[in-house]
């Protein structure tokens, strides 16, 4: 069902006003992870203010270390609402495991499921009878089949709004916290109707890539962009190497815009106009 055969037409997902696909790159910002109310308004803020669509923001975290940072939990998720509803925001989240399907979902408007989650096939299944889109991550051991079959199970149990998203795989270089996979871009695009997008910030885990690594991905034909901005990302709780600050996502916007405009994409953003708080 993610093969192209399957449909004439590219898949392009609605949430709310905005569509993800159908020659548009859509752009979701935000912390790695939710950390406080002031955290998250100061990017929220920024964010809008930049006419980005989506706020990204963990509030249940997949740390490699159980004593790392795992999120503030529920109090994330509300953080994220209040933040969403007074920036006019979309949220995208990531959702653990079937257990927290009930809390998150209310919450979320995209489910992100992670890089680690990608080959848990019950939980694809549950995710499958939603009817909110599901960002799919890459496993960052698997091929390119293997994660379009992850896509296929969540299609067949009857949710077709999958987004995928390629954020780097593992591979003999240490130089940088994952290869990010650029040619799997055009090559999913190839094989499959679904959108992908790309995140350069666990694709490479260094803040001075995400850039370059962002204007490959749209020239590579990528529908999107999710990218890790933190107000002060030497205190960031979680990934902050990898998290730019407000004049780097400043700089990047117009330069992926006009990146875009050339290879005829539009670049979804929207003007906003709101109150400081
Ligand atoms: C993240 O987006 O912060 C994250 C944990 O991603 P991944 O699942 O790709 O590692
Ligand atoms: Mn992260």
């Amino acid at each position: 069902m993610a093969a192209k055969q399957h449909k004439l037409h590219q898949t392009h997902i609605e949430v709310g006003q905005h569509t993800i696909g159908e020659g548009s790159v859509n752009v979701i910002a935000g912390p790695c992870a939710v950390e406080s109310e002031e955290q998250l308004f100061a990017i929220a803020k920024e964010v809008s203010a930049l006419g980005i669509n989506f706020l990204r923001g963990g509030a249940y975290k997949p740390r490699t270390s159980p004593y790392d940072f795992q999120g503030l939990g529920k109090k994330g998720l509300q953080l994220l609402k209040k933040a969403a509803d007074t920036f006019n925001l979309k949220i995208v989240t990531e959702v653990l495991g079937s257990s927290l399907i009930e809390e998150v979902y209310p919450y979320a408007d995209i489910l992100q499921v992670g890089s680690r989650n990608m080959k848990n096939y019950q939980f694809l299944k549950e995710l499958g009878r939603l009817d909110k889109p599901i960002l799919l991550k890459r496993g960052m051991s698997s091929t390119i089949k293997e994660w379009l079959l992850a896509a296929e199970y969540i299609l067949l149990s009857g949710n077709e709004k999958v987004i995928l998203c390629e954020r780097g795989i593992r591979t003999f270089d240490d130089s940088v916290r994952n290869t990010m996979d650029i040619a799997a871009i055009p090559l999913v695009k190839e094989l499959s109707h679904l959108p992908v997008i790309a995140d350069p910030s666990q694709g490479t885990g260094k803040r001075s890539l995400i850039q370059p690594v962002s204007a490959a991905a749209i020239a590579a034909g990528a529908d999107g962009l999710m990218i890790e901005v933190h107000n002060q990302p030497e205190e960031a709780l979680s990934d902050g190497e990898q998290s730019i600050d407000f004049n780097q996502l400043r700089t990047m916007m117009p330069a992926l815009k006009q990146l875009a405009a050339s290879v005829n994409k539009t670049f979804n953003t929207s003007e906003k106009i709101h109150e400081t708080v």
